[in-house]
């Protein structure tokens, strides 16, 4: 799976960064960005889960 961020969309919120920093992090705008490229599976579920979350819908994902 593969993991990518509409900057346009995303308030800076922190969410994602703060519940799996392993594949978000927030840049130095206070805008999210993803460390990884391909998502590794341990990582899908927490990953899906994120998107869910975030509340302005921002996080997308690609099977
Ligand atoms: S949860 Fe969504 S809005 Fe918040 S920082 Fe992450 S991508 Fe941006």
């Amino acid at each position: 799976m593969k993991v990518s961020i509409d900057k346009e969309l995303c308030t800076g919120c922190g969410l994602c960064a703060e519940s799996v920093p392993d594949v978000f992090e927030m840049s130095d705008d206070d805008i999210a960005v993803v460390k990884i490229k391909t998502v590794k599976d341990a990582l899908v579920d927490q990953v899906r889960e994120a998107s869910e979350d975030c509340p302005a819908e921002a996080i997308i994902l690609e099977e």
